[in-house]
């Protein structure tokens, strides 16, 4: 996505404003009029009101190119107030309250095998602590990140069902509740203007994708994201999906609770890549028939939706032997995804650490 392509899914200009100096840094009201395609007149206008709002500061005069005159730099007051990002992945839950710039001020993990009550707590805790130590009363936003379905705003395949009400009675504030894959979008999309038309796969624990068209997401008629994760690919298997309760969805079959309980004859209940990889060394076809699995219905999604790119992350494709069986799984099937199509997300877990933050940010900017 070019720069401006990524800056229209922000209404207001003032957003449009903010969402550029937090993801590109300082810059002037010059630079600022061009990338947003606003008026120079109309944008000192507008940066005088923001200035009087405290949203941004002026910084020193600087020569932004080799040419021209110094300009005066803008940047985001960074004490405007606070963001929380709450994020519940598979064991964990991963806390983090950001300044107004994004910059991470404060960072809690909490481990557990089922989310109970006493993770929640814990985690009401941590906030509290957090409101003490910055002196916060509201956040600016606050964002709550689950895996699987979010149904009429609650999480449906978390343990803990009324886990945004209790966040909200702590807080007395609206917390927005998501889809992790849709926020680490939100982050893809903030970190590299990834595009308008793609499809993103993120492969373990389960798989998670989303289909962007038209810089939008493709919903179903009940709201959800559409997503090639949940399509049945062995009716005749016994494994059920604890989230859409199909037998032999992608993910049942796939997915790393299955792959782990395989290798270990039953015997070890995991989501973890670790515990996999510790199975690989005997039996590496087992992963290796999965990731073709998942490349052949990657290449079905591109027939089917034409994206301009699908990007795949995971912590998998950290190491090169993994994307490689990609590649090898496209050649062997002879598959119609062109190579050039695919792009790993090397910096996955760096991006999806931030998701839970910059998708709370993006709340803010869509209700200034
Ligand atoms: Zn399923």
């Amino acid at each position: 996505m070019s720069n401006k392509e990524y800056f229209k899914k922000f209404k207001s200009s003032k957003s449009k404003v903010l969402a550029s100096l937090v993801s590109n840094g300082s810059a002037s009201r010059k630079t600022l009029a061009a990338e947003l395609g606003l008026t120079r007149a109309f944008l000192t206008k507008l940066t005088t009101k923001m200035l009087d709002e405290d949203l941004i500061l002026t910084g020193p005069e600087m020569n932004e190119g080799k040419v021209g005159r110094k300009q005066i730099m803008l940047n985001v007051n960074s004490n405007k107030g606070y963001f929380l990002g709450i994020h519940i992945g598979v064991d964990h839950i991963s806390i983090r309250c950001s300044k107004f710039n994004l910059e991470i001020v404060g960072l809690k993990r909490i481990d557990f095998n089922t989310l109970t009550d006493i993770e929640v707590d814990k985690a009401i805790n941590f906030i509290s602590e957090q409101c003490e130590i910055h002196n916060v009363h509201h956040f600016l936003a606050v964002s709550l990140l689950v895996r699987g379905s979010v149904i009429n705003n609650q999480a449906t395949n978390i343990s803990v069902h009324n886990v945004k009400d209790r966040f909200e009675e702590k807080l007395h504030q609206e917390v927005f509740l998501i889809n992790n894959i849709v926020a680490l979008s939100a982050a893809l999309d903030f970190e590299d203007k990834t595009g308008s038309d793609y499809i993103l796969v993120k492969y373990g624990p389960g798989i998670g994708s989303l289909v962007i068209s038209n810089s939008s997401i493709l919903k179903k008629q009940n709201g959800e994201p559409v997503e090639i994760g949940h399509i049945q690919i062995d009716p005749n298997s016994e494994t059920k999906c604890e989230i859409c309760h199909k037998n032999g969805c992608l993910e049942a079959e796939i997915g790393f609770p299955n792959l782990i309980k395989i290798a270990s004859n039953g015997e070890v209940t995991s989501s973890d890549f670790t515990v996999l990889e510790q199975y690989l060394d005997k039996n590496e076809s087992l992963f290796k028939n999965a990731i073709s699995t998942l490349t052949i219905f990657m290449s079905e999604a591109y027939d089917i939706f034409d994206p301009d790119m699908i990007f795949l992350a995971g912590e998998p494709f950290n190491n090169p032997k993994y994307r490689q069986w990609v590649y090898q799984a496209m050649h062997d099937n002879n598959l119609s995804l062109p190579t050039d199509k695919l792009l790993f997300i090397e910096h996955y877990i760096e991006i999806s650490s931030k998701a839970s933050i910059i998708y709370a940010f993006e709340q803010y900017l869509n209700n200034l």
